[in-house]
């Protein structure tokens, strides 16, 4: 069973490498249609390009494949869970080989790089244990280039969603053509310095298009939307209406005296896939 886990996590992180999902591609065909600009829609006709051939190939869509993040929910009855760690780590390194994968994971003390995308702490894996017998894994590869463009800001409460919205656009705004946009804006608002980024990475995987359950953050979403795409960066930060393709929001309640903003920029290569293992180990990949 353990080799039978392994060769599907590499499979899942195989099919994010290789092969943006539909709402992805939906989003960038649809700010094609949009833009007016020939150099924006040259752009964006190059990124659907190299998305035909990652798909037909199944070779990785960018050079960069990224940190792999896994986020677990674990079913606290699966028969499995024991040994979902480390097929993790293993799927990782064989995923590196057989893809293959650029190594990406580089020792702070020595700047070797491990060559197989693990080290400490490694890929990352976010646990939650919860109710079921259910294993959910979403895989996450996450470039460099968008990455260093994620930033944290612990607000003054009495800024409010106002605060939250100049936060952003003024940090997407710096950043200008550096995350490889048309970009996917994550945010955390609420709770922690540590937990508002945690849950600005875990919006992403919400399909793009999908507004927030609750109205007010929905509307907020919405907003910052705007805003975002009125800066005129457009696609590769040569100019256009298409800076983001979505803005996604989770949020936390948060201290009295706090009021942090997790922004985690996402570049158009907005790759993941999803994995579930049930009790009887039946294996379920999708996007
Ligand atoms: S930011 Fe994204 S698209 Fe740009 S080089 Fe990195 S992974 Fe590739």
């Amino acid at each position: 069973m353990e080799e039978k886990l392994t060769e599907a996590v590499i499979e899942a992180i195989r099919l994010a490498a290789t092969n943006l999902p539909e709402d992805v591609i939906n989003a960038i065909k649809g700010a094609y249609e949009r833009e007016e600009s020939r150099i924006a829609k040259f752009n964006l006709e190059n990124i659907l390009k190299s998305i035909e051939i990652g798909k037909n190939e199944r070779i990785p869509i960018c050079q960069d494949t990224g940190t792999i993040t896994f986020f677990v929910e674990a079913g606290i009855k699966n028969p499995y869970l024991s040994e979902i760690g480390e097929i993790l780590l293993e799927a990782t390194r064989r995923a590196t080989q057989e893809i293959p994968l650029r190594p990406n994971a580089v020792d702070v003390l020595t700047n070797k790089n491990s060559g197989d995308n693990t080290g400490r702490f490694v890929p990352i894996i976010h646990w939650e244990l919860v109710e079921g017998n259910r294993i959910r894994i979403a895989v996450l590869p996450k470039g460099g280039g968008s990455e260093n463009c994620s930033a944290l800001a612990m607000l003054n409460p009495i800024e409010g969603f106002e605060g939250v919205k100049r936060f952003i656009v003024k940090r997407v705004r710096e950043c200008g053509g550096k995350p490889c946009p048309p970009v996917i804006l994550g945010v955390g608002i609420g709770g922690s310095a540590d937990l508002a980024l945690k849950l600005a990475k875990k919006s992403l995987l919400r399909p793009l298009g999908m507004r927030h359950e609750n109205e007010r953050i929905a509307q907020l979403e919405e907003e910052i939307l705007d805003k975002v795409n009125s800066l005129g960066i457009g696609p590769m930060g040569m100019g256009g209406r298409t800076t983001a393709l979505d803005v996604k929001i989770e949020y936390a309640h948060r201290h009295p005296a706090s009021l942090p903003v997790g922004l985690i920029i996402q570049c158009w290569a907005h790759r993941k896939a999803f994995i579930e293992v049930d009790e009887k180990g039946k294996v379920k990949i999708w996007q």
